[in-house]
């Protein structure tokens, strides 16, 4: 096996929760090499600390990080290898298919476990939203996978890489990024953060939004929301968890006042302890929570507030 990692950047730094492919790259490989490669990093050591054999430091002109520009960077490298993996982040799902295809391989995405049987790859994969897991193996000749962000703990495995720098130049593609415009927040991104506090309708307007973001800023969380509050305006929709919003997987998250309707769990099930407030002791929530507190949000948040402050 000959498995190569996309290791994703943004402003030229590695995009840490994407070094966990390599984590799973070392799980599932044994003492076959792993490669990993970047696209105008200046902190590429990283990868050494995380298990990659080798580094191909890719230096591309006039870089915008667009799917396809990714794409067209990865298939100039990706030849030689026959697994080549990466996260399922925004990114890393549309640069994904875009591979596969080139290359007509096997592709398996948002991959939640890996391993090598009888040189057959086993993987599973949610499905239907989180209601069912799914075991596929594959014994294509090329494959590539990606892994859904922080189903795979970020292990720190010292190796002293080898690196080779490869300059890349881009012909004229289909799209060009015209601008791309970052969100100001100081709370930490949704789909990396460590802590994530959710608040759904129960909340009954936007401004009472306010009791969410103290808990989370408390916390050093980040907040997410229900898509009934998305739908509603009274939050953006970059914060919105679940099936069509974004998959996070925190060490803990709080879900507080949102019912857990199946579309919602899909996106914080994998989330390692769920903490549910909810006045309705009936509330499907409860079912996938490690914790739950039923009662009013109103009066329960601002003493857990005020006892973390303590
Ligand atoms: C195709 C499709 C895709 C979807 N994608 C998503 C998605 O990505 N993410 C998502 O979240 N939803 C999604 N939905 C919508 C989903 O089905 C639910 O409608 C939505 O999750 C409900 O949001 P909610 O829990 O905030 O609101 P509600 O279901 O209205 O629940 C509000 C909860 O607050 C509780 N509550 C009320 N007052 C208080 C109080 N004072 N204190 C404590 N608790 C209180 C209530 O008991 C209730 O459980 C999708 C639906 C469809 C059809």
């Amino acid at each position: 096996m000959n498995i190569l990692v996309w290791i994703e950047t943004k402003d030229q730094q590695i995009v840490k929760s994407t070094l966990s492919a390599l984590s799973a790259a070392n799980q599932f490989t044994g003492d076959h090499p792993i490669t990993a490669a970047l696209i105008n990093a200046t902190n590429i050591e990283d990868c050494s600390n995380y298990g990659a054999n080798k580094i191909l430091s890719l230096q591309v002109p006039a870089f915008q990080n667009s799917p396809e520009q990714v794409s067209y960077v990865l298939s100039q490298i990706a030849e030689p290898y026959d697994t080549i993996l990466m996260v399922a982040t925004a990114l890393g799902r549309d640069v994904a298919p875009r591979l596969a295809a080139q290359y007509n391989a096997a592709l398996i995405v948002d991959v939640t476990s890996l391993k090598n049987e009888d040189s057959k790859i086993m993987v599973t994969h949610p499905v239907f939203a989180g209601k069912a897991i799914q075991t596929l193996s594959t014994t294509a000749s090329k494959r590539v996978i990606s892994i859904r962000p922080k189903a795979f703990i970020l292990q720190p495995n010292q190796k002293n890489a080898e690196v080779e720098t490869i300059t890349i130049d881009l012909p004229t593609l289909k799209t060009k990024v015209l601008e791309t415009r970052y969100v100001a927040t100081e709370r930490p991104l949704l789909s990396e953060a460590d802590i994530v506090v959710s608040g759904g309708r129960g909340l009954k307007s936007a401004e009472h939004f306010k009791l969410i973001e103290d808990l989370a800023d408390t916390l050093h969380a980040a907040v997410g929301a229900s898509r009934a509050v998305v739908d509603a305006g009274w939050r953006p929709h970059e914060e919105q968890v679940g099936q069509t919003g974004k998959t996070v997987s925190p060490s803990l998250y709080f879900a507080i006042a949102i019912s857990g309707a199946v579309q919602h769990l899909a996106g914080m099930t994998n989330s390692k302890t769920i903490v549910a407030i909810n006045s309705d002791p009936q509330a499907p929530i409860f079912k996938v929570a490690d914790y739950g507190i039923i009662g009013d949000a109103f009066e329960i948040v601002p003493k857990l507030i005020e006892e973390l402050k303590k």
